[in-house]
């Protein structure tokens, strides 16, 4: 077995056993983070179970779909510009990255002229870093509700970045708050609105994160090694 194959599948049985050990039993969506990563190998993901891949810019979702496997689903994570929806709308299958009205309000007009309904996540910056984009978790509540009146979007949950901790433990307090968000919202029945996804976790911190309630995870490092930004 090569190596992404051995780590996809080492991925796959340890998510199975973090489950059985905090004795969850939904389901978790992997998701391949393919950002810098060539077509030949994404594909080759593909083939070893990876049904849903990750990039964080629209260019590199643009540059790789028409090669990639057509029954993968496309998750576009990183910030989205507003010029750049009409590129990825019919393209991909969820938008982790929503973190502003404006942005919210091209969606929905992109999908109404697409003849589609578009589901997001809405991007939280829960430790409120400078670097990093989203809605601070005190807003969350007030910017949900004022992009619920957007009928070609469905709001299906929340996604965060955790701050990069070399001890994992350190972050387990943001996804827990991140959680208790999500069943906040749960409860308020917004129009449009459905939490269904909880969208953190990465190579470094997935463990803790699905502890605390991720059923989305995004890793890149762990099944493709290192990444090269220089290619
Ligand atoms: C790159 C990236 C990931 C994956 O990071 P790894 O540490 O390589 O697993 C996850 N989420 C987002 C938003 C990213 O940009």
């Amino acid at each position: 077995m090569d190596q992404i194959q051995v780590n996809i599948t080492e991925m796959k049985e340890e998510i199975k056993q973090i489950c059985k050990d905090c004795g969850r039993t939904d389901d978790i969506t992997l998701i391949a983070v393919t950002k810098t990563v060539d077509t030949e190998k994404i594909n080759h993901a593909v083939s070893c179970g990876v049904s849903n891949l990750g990039e964080n810019k629209v260019q590199e979702i643009m540059d790789k779909y028409d090669a990639v496997d057509k029954n993968v689903k496309w998750h576009l994570i990183g910030h989205l510009q507003t010029n750049k929806v009409k590129y990825i709308i019919d393209k991909v299958e969820l938008i982790h990255s929503v973190d502003s009205i404006k942005l919210a309000e091209e969606i929905n007009k992109r999908a109404e002229k697409n003849n589609l309904i578009k589901d997001v996540l809405v991007q939280i910056n829960v430790a409120e870093e400078d670097t990093k984009f989203g809605i601070d978790l005190e807003q969350a509540v007030d910017f949900i509700k004022s992009i619920s009146v957007f009928n070609s979007i469905r709001i299906k949950g929340l996604m965060t970045i955790a701050p990069y901790d070399l001890n994992p433990e350190g972050v387990r307090p943001i996804f827990r708050q991140l959680k208790d968000k999500f069943d906040e919202l749960a409860q308020m029945n917004l129009p449009n609105t459905e939490m269904k996804h909880l969208s953190m976790g990465m190579s470094n911190d997935y463990k803790v994160a699905i502890e605390e309630g991720a059923n989305m995870i995004r890793i890149g490092t762990a099944i493709f090694g290192k990444r090269n930004y220089n290619i």
